[in-house]
């Protein structure tokens, strides 16, 4: 059984009880995060990982949000003895942004750097990421203000996978990306208010509903949220199960 943890689950605005969104996917022989927000180190800590044990890195977009934390993870990656590879994936604009911002901190002088090995993920309708280890994954493009992809992250020892939206305003793509998932974590950056590059708790629930899925989670929230209101708004469309993510909930899968 895998786990997906919440390290953070709130919007770009957080606050004491919510971090910026980014998630942990812990596998048998894989650990695998999905953006760097926050202080990586440090909520990777209270999970008993370290940041050198992170195999993989996933950015779903370039916005500060999801981003920030990427420099500070690698220093410290490296501080803490990695050595092996670290693979980097995203779409093109992203990896330009990653690599930005490792430039502007300078990190070529770090000695015995490990290798950083990126992957531009290109999407057409069907293309996935490259297999990693004991997962399946994919991914779509969303509806944001910058390029974006949602992911879909199946066990393949269970069977069982989850989908995350990533930023986005309604979108079919993600739809799809969804359909028949476990759990959904979609996006609710508002309650029922409608915004173009974002989606509400109204919205999430109406893209569970079409996708048709086991779960949903609502995620990328604001700070203090009234939580039932937000379950409440989701459950006009969706008749499943409906919970508000809280960092640090974890997801067996
Ligand atoms: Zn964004």
């Amino acid at each position: 059984m895998a786990r997906l943890i919440l390290l953070g689950t709130g919007a770009a605005w957080c606050g004491p009880e919510r971090e910026n969104t980014f998630l942990l996917v812990r596998g048998a022989t894989t650990n695998l995060l999905i953006d760097v927000a926050g202080s990586p180190t440090q909520r990777l800590a209270q999970v008993g990982v370290g940041p050198h044990e992170i195999d993989h890195v996933v950015l779903t977009h370039n916005h500060p949000d999801h981003i920030y934390g990427f420099p500070i993870f690698m220093l410290n990656a490296w501080m803490a003895g990695r050595r092996a590879p670290l693979h980097v994936y995203g779409l093109a604009d992203t990896l330009r942004s990653a690599k930005a911002l490792l430039k502007a901190v300078g990190f070529r002088a770090w000695p015995n750097l490990f290798k950083i090995k990126y992957h531009t993920v290109v999407i057409n309708s069907e293309a996935a990421l490259p297999r990693i280890d004991e997962f399946e994954i994919s991914a779509r493009r969303g509806k944001h203000f910058v390029a974006t992809m949602g992911l879909r992250v199946t066990n393949h020892a269970t069977g069982k996978c989850f989908a995350y939206s990533a930023d986005t305003a309604p979108s079919a793509n993600i739809v799809a990306l969804a359909r028949d998932a476990d759990y959904f974590l979609h996006e609710a950056t508002q309650l029922d208010e409608s915004n173009a590059g974002h989606s509400s708790a109204v919205e999430a629930g109406q893209a569970a509903h079409a996708a048709d899925v086991g779960e949903l989670i609502l995620i990328h929230v604001p700070p203090e949220i009234n939580a039932s209101k937000w379950k409440r708004a989701a459950k006009r469309h969706f008749r499943g199960k409906v919970t508000v993510a809280n960092d640090f909930d974890v997801i067996a899968f």
